[in-house]
């Protein structure tokens, strides 16, 4: 099934910054603790333009304040025609990112597989397509042994 590229927009908060990450009929905001007060908040979703050549798909970093941004690499996503399903994937790895803390892809990619089968979004269809495109860019799936 193959949906419009229409990926991670909508929900306009502020002109560029989200609440929510939208792919398809996929809508889903990222709670996560403020990693200074430890106090549960949404994550910001960003869609950044001109960064094809970044080596990342998305990123979450810490921001000053404590709360935790996403930013997705749109022209890379699209150039590299990343299915649907994956995108939804990718949310769930950089939500895990913000909300365990962590820098390590094997927890963000652990978190982000029991997150999703809890949700109801992962098939072995959905594992599949998440390894292909792993190995599209060098990379195993999942980045570390997932208990
Ligand atoms: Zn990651």
């Amino acid at each position: 099934m193959r949906m419009p590229v229409s990926l991670l927009l909508l929900t306009l908060i502020f002109p560029s910054i989200v609440f929510s990450a939208t792919i398809g009929n996929f809508q889903q905001q990222c709670h996560a603790p403020n990693w200074i007060t430890g106090k549960t908040e949404i994550v910001e979703e960003v869609n950044v333009y001109q960064r094809a050549s970044d080596p990342v798909l998305g990123f979450t970093r810490r921001m000053p304040n404590g709360h935790w941004r996403t930013e997705y690499n749109v022209d890379r996503i699209r150039y590299f025609n990343i299915p649907p399903d994956v995108m939804v994937f990718l949310f769930y790895h950089e939500c895990a990112h913000a909300k365990m803390n962590s820098e390590s892809e094997a927890v963000a990619d652990c978190v982000a597989l029991s997150d999703m089968q809890t949700d109801g979004y992962l098939s072995d269809e959905t594992y599949k397509r998440i390894e292909v495109t792993y190995q599209r860019f060098g990379r195993t799936f999942p980045s570390g042994v997932c208990r």
